[in-house]
């Protein structure tokens, strides 16, 4: 099966070693405006795959897509010395304008897997340019910070990360909301499993645990410039998932009615992601404040969107 990525930079590229160490495609192609990038990576990476799986990665251009089940749009521009927010959301915006008509001709059956940031403006910007179903663009939202909360709360509780349940919805950024009230352990509600376990979960710890997710990205970008394997790793298993057809709940962004009293925005919920892209939308518990947090990073990401006139 083949799998696209438009976008070999740091993501791109990182997505597609982690779709050759975890073997998801039988091929992958790489597109980027700067060519040479793309074939050094596709040369670079078809070496690992000796020592991983039977992936053949190469180069190409749009026409190279043609057959491709997902496709992943890492394409963007980084930010200019002075540049606002809304003046790079605006030229990533344009950027996807090129890209998306392409993509679409060459691979109209395929699913999009959106991961240029601001992740969830540009789900909702890709989904506008398509024309396609809300769940045939899928933006990687906040699968991260999903992640991050469930290893914190793990190691806090010396419990396996996978026996933990619980999500990061709304926007992959500063309003992110995490669900304390509705996390479960086993089966057991968070609360009641930390006290039995004998490792209670303190506000402070609360506290440590919220920064800890919320400040991630923040703290690698500081160290090292940029963030791309752990969403890399995830962008290759959100595409096991829909190559697949294996119906995950993950927390993915998705252009979405109303969220809590605010219309056609683009953000994480648990939904249900298979061979079609998100195929339902599980709405969680929330108590009165995840609510308001919910509504609120609903009403920043929308404003986002209005501003650049998706
Ligand atoms: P990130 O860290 O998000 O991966 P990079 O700058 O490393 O950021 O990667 C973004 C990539 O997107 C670059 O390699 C750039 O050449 C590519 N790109 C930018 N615009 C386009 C476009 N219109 N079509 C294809 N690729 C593009």
């Amino acid at each position: 099966m083949k799998v696209g990525i438009v976008g070999s930079g740091f993501v791109g590229s990182a997505t597609a070693y982690a779709l050759v160490l975890q073997g998801v495609a039988r091929e992958v192609v790489l597109v980027d405006l700067d060519r040479n990038l793309a074939q050094a990576h596709a040369e670079d990476l078809l070496h690992a795959t000796p020592f991983a799986h039977p992936v053949w990665v190469r180069a190409g251009w749009y026409e190279d897509l043609e057959g491709a089940r997902v496709v992943i749009l890492a394409a963007g521009v980084a930010q200019r010395p002075g540049e606002t927010r809304l003046q790079l959301l605006d030229r990533n915006a344009q950027v996807f304008a090129g890209v998306v008509p392409k993509v679409l001709e060459a691979a109209p059956e395929a699913v999009l897997l959106i991961a240029t940031n601001p992740v969830d403006v540009m789900t909702q910007v890709a989904y506008r340019l398509s024309g396609l179903p809300p769940g045939r663009v899928v933006g990687s939202g906040t699968i991260l910070d999903t992640a991050r909360f469930r290893a914190l709360l793990a190691e806090h509780l010396q419990v396996a990360p996978q026996s933990v349940h619980a999500y990061v919805v709304g926007e992959h950024g500063d309003s992110e909301v995490l669900l304390w009230s509705g996390a479960q352990v086993g089966g057991v509600a968070l609360g009641a499993f930390a006290q039995a376990r004998g490792c209670p979960l303190t506000p402070e710890d609360r506290l440590r645990i919220d920064e800890g997710v919320r400040r991630a990205a923040y703290r690698i970008i500081e160290g090292k410039g940029a963030t791309y394997y752990g969403i890399g790793a995830g962008l290759a298993r959100l595409t096991r998932a829909i190559l697949n057809d294996e119906k995950g709940v993950y927390t993915v962004s998705v252009f979405t009615q109303e969220v809590e009293g605010v219309e056609e925005v683009a953000l994480s919920l648990p939904r249900v992601l298979g061979a079609g892209g998100v195929e339902a939308t599980v709405y969680p518990g929330l108590d009165p404040e995840e609510r308001r947090a919910l509504a609120q990073s609903a009403g920043i990401l929308r404003e986002a969107a209005s501003a650049l006139g998706f």
